[in-house]
């Protein structure tokens, strides 16, 4: 599939959407979840455009995937969860439920998050 240049988190990256900026460098921008599922709760996202993980792997340069991880490690450290503990989530395809096509991973922390996956 196409990566859709009008994704909002692409939007987000031109500068056409505001957002709570946490930490920005060549490679990445991370921007608080705007309906946060724990105390801390950051969106950190390429600024290449790839839809998902996959479409990251497969496409994206070796300092590119590089640049985002490190990124990652960066706003864990900034936000102060990196010693507390914390969780990286990357949702991709129908069955994660992942809502918008541009790759994104979540960190997750400043509290005890319980189970890795809800049982329903
Ligand atoms: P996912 O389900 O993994 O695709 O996650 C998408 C996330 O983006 C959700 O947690 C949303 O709350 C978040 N989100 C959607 N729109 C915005 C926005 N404009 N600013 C910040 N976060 C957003």
């Amino acid at each position: 599939m196409a990566y859709d240049p009008n994704n909002i988190f692409a939007r987000i990256l031109r500068g056409e959407i505001p957002c709570k900026k946490e930490y920005e460098d060549d490679f990445a921008l991370a921007f608080h979840d705007i309906n946060p599922q724990a105390p801390v709760h950051v969106l950190v996202i390429p600024k290449g455009a790839y839809e998902n993980m996959t479409d990251f792997a497969e496409r994206a340069s070796d300092s590119e995937i590089g640049g985002l991880f490190r990124a990652v490690r960066k706003v864990s450290a900034q936000l102060g969860v990196d010693g507390p503990g914390y969780r990286m989530i990357a949702n991709i395809g129908d069955d994660s439920g992942s809502e918008v096509p541009h790759l994104h991973i979540h960190i997750c922390g400043g509290r005890k998050l319980g189970r890795m996956i809800p049982q329903d």
